[in-house]
């Protein structure tokens, strides 16, 4: 790989000059339509998400962004096998690019994004893929998810270059696709790879005073509910599957009730959001005709796991209610499919590193951050898994993510690259450890609960 031309190093003396994250600022506020202008291109360049489109088309656009800022880039396409196996067909070639300012010093500070985004309705009152300026918001698809914390990152990296700030850490960027439909085939497929470095990593999530520092888990299932079909006018020749499924449906609710008791010891911004969940029935078939017994009657379950608790126990519990009601009544059949899960993900604790954002955020926006568990997962969720230390923090249009008319604030661009800027100027590769929670006390969002993440059952 090339090596980055770099930034331009400091004059002597320059460094020692007091007020030069006012300087930053000052950047940022003066030349804003950099950001604009930059998140307009994004917008227009319509990755939609299925089938994924026009991904060639941005990462050749970003390359060339990234190269104006003296990054050194490289580019990998995911093969087609892995494509295969998570059933990604149809849409562009899916082209990850990786972009580096590497000084060698011993640690890397990673921020990814995802560049697709998802399809727009007819109900959009303005052209979703033409950016519009208007009361000092960006309308457009992608303005908050997350093309504008894209060009957010971007200008904090001029903004650092034209002040001639030289990080003291190596800084590399990726911009993966496919986040819209799980990841695998993106960030996923980098981060298994091993085709990123990161000892410290950020991406999208939540903005203004808080930080996510996790997602809870999804655990997806299908059940099936096989009677047997009888002429409507003569139910005893056949079993009715609707009525097992509402017998069935009766038990798995008291199985519910009891997970709707759990309660994360995090934080999450909405206490409400702070108990585990179990929906049923968001996909439900039965019966095909008025005078037939219905023989097979199918309905999904989508469990919503805290960080406290694990897939494997979860799915444990729910197989326990269906074996029970097939030892119950052995004249139907229940089955179960689980179609798709990921684990609950939190970030591997670095007292440096959330000292660091919480400190940038409270220096830009005068408000003391808030480090919060989302209810959604992003892609944050692969450098999680692999035990980095990883963040979430987004350009805010008021989460109008993936509706009609979504928009980003001008003002939170460039907030939001004033926080970039300043994590990136302080994080330093010699840092260590140290407490977080004694230099800020309540700022630390669980310190018991982070003694025992992993492994507790549910
Ligand atoms: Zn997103």
């Amino acid at each position: 790989m090339l090596k980055a031309r770099g930034f331009p190093r400091l004059r002597s003396g320059q460094a020692m000059l007091k007020g030069i994250e006012d300087k930053i600022k000052s950047y940022l506020r003066a030349n804003k339509k950099y950001a604009i202008k930059l998140l307009s291109n994004l917008i227009e360049i319509p990755t939609i998400n299925p089938p994924g489109e026009n991904y060639e088309k941005m990462v050749d656009f970003l390359e060339g962004e990234c190269i104006k800022l003296g990054l050194a880039v490289r580019k990998y396409v995911t093969p087609k096998q892995v494509l295969d196996k998570y059933g990604v067909k149809g849409g562009s070639k899916r082209i990850s690019l990786v972009a580096d300012l590497d000084e060698g010093y011993r640690k890397t500070f990673h921020i990814n994004f995802h560049y697709d985004v998802v399809p727009a309705t007819d109900k959009w009152k303005t052209d979703p893929f033409r950016a519009m300026v208007k009361d000092g918001r960006i309308y457009g698809r992608g303005s908050e998810d997350m093309k504008g914390t894209i060009a957010s990152a971007l200008f904090a990296l001029k903004a650092l270059n034209e002040c001639s700030i030289n990080p003291k850490i190596n800084i590399q960027l990726s911009f993966t696709p496919d986040e819209e439909i799980g990841g695998r085939t993106g960030l996923g497929y980098l981060v298994g790879k091993g085709l990123v470095k990161a000892d410290y990593a950020m991406s999208e999530g939540y903005s203004g005073n808080y930080i996510s520092v996790g997602n809870k888990g999804v655990l997806w299932a299908e059940i099936e509910v096989i009677g047997k079909s009888a002429h409507g006018s003569m139910p005893y020749k056949g079993v009715n599957s609707f009525e097992r499924m509402n017998m069935l449906v009766d038990e798995l609710e008291k199985l519910k009730n009891k997970i709707l008791k759990r309660k994360t010891r995090y934080n999450m911004r909405d206490a409400i959001s702070k108990n585990a969940t179990f929906v049923m029935g968001g996909f439900l078939e039965g019966g095909v005709k008025i005078n037939v017994v219905p023989g097979i009657a199918k309905f999904s379950i989508d469990r919503r796991l805290i960080p406290e608790e694990n897939i494997g126990a979860a799915k444990k519990e729910i197989k326990a209610v269906i074996n029970k009601f097939n030892k119950r009544c052995k004249d139907s059949k229940v089955n179960i499919r689980f179609v798709s899960q990921g684990s609950p993900a939190i970030s591997k604790r670095d007292d440096a590193f959330f000292k660091t954002a919480a400190d940038s955020i409270k220096a830009t926006i005068g408000r003391k951050a808030n480090f919060s568990v989302m209810p959604g997962a992003t892609d944050m969720r692969y450098f999680m898994w692999k035990g980095i230390p990883s963040l979430g923090y987004s350009a805010s249009g008021g989460e109008k993510w993936h509706s009609d008319n979504e928009f980003v604030y001008i003002d939170s661009l460039v907030d939001t690259a004033n926080v970039y800027a300043l994590i990136i100027k302080r994080l330093n590769s010699q840092n260590k450890s140290y407490s977080f929670c004694e230099l800020t006390g309540k700022n630390c969002y669980g310190r018991k609960g982070y003694k025992n993440i992993r492994g507790k059952g549910a």
